[in-house]
């Protein structure tokens, strides 16, 4: 094996193997003006700021986090709701509809984060053990692990909505560990999320790899020391 590996990785998905938050914002903003002739007096941005201000909120409070992630519909027809309280509209069909056409965008627009396939690749030809490790719901999930063709690429897949418990709990790294037949002390974690896929498993003694998609480094103030921060999983493939 390659000098610097470690025996085994455990790889986060969403905007770690796959683009998924990436342009959440601007997709907003797109389906707004696609309803903006509906909304009375209200504008497309007027109500992309809503939306913006209250998925932020709605997003913040990590039970109802837990909750809404393994019900993304739920989750996208709440935040509408919310965002058209707040611009004192009510109308659940609307909130319903708006959800289903922005969950239709994200769809469309996922896609392999630029290098990605091709890094875990060479990392499982020179024999690391691979572990996809991702929170959400099976079928979220798995239809985005099964249209990329992804099952092939890990030893094992572990989805908190099959598995039952998600990242932070000590439980979900140590049972993908065991999965690969690995060690603490021999494996990465990696990912965008700097308490998922740093803090908790480097307290469990694995490295921890923050991916910095955003590129705006650690935010001011953190306590957090990612092992390593990269910008992409290409960065972390060694030349031969
Ligand atoms: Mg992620």
């Amino acid at each position: 094996m390659a000098s610097g590996y470690p025996g085994a990785m455990l790889i986060d998905l969403d905007d770690t193997v796959l683009s998924f938050d990436q342009g959440s914002g601007s997709m907003w903003m797109e389906v707004s003006r696609e309803y903006e002739h509906r909304l009375p007096g209200v504008t497309a941005a007027q109500l992309t700021e809503a939306v913006n201000e209250f998925r932020k909120w709605f997003w913040s409070d990590p039970d109802r986090h837990k909750k809404a992630r393994l019900d993304l519909d739920m989750a996208r027809r709440e935040v509408m709701l919310g965002a058209l309280a707040r611009l004192d509209i009510v109308d659940p069909e609307l909130a319903e509809e708006m959800g289903i056409a922005y969950a239709e965008a994200r769809e469309a627009v996922i896609a392999p984060m630029p290098g990605a396939i091709e890094a875990i690749s060479a990392f499982r030809a020179v024999g690391v053990r691979l572990a996809l490790v991702t929170n959400g719901s099976a079928d979220a999930q798995r239809s985005k692990i099964g249209r990329f063709g992804l099952e092939e690429l890990f030893d094992h897949i572990q989805i908190e909505g099959e598995f039952g418990a998600g990242k932070p709990e000590p439980q979900v790294y140590m049972h993908a560990l065991e999965r690969l037949g690995g060690k603490p002390s021999d494996a990465w974690m990696i990912g965008d999320n700097l308490e998922w896929e740093v803090t908790a498993p480097q307290r469990l003694g694995l490295a921890g790899i923050w991916l910095d998609w955003r590129g705006g480094g650690l935010p001011s103030g953190s306590t957090v020391r990612p092992d390593r921060i990269i910008a992409s999983l290409a960065d972390l493939v060694e030349a031969d």
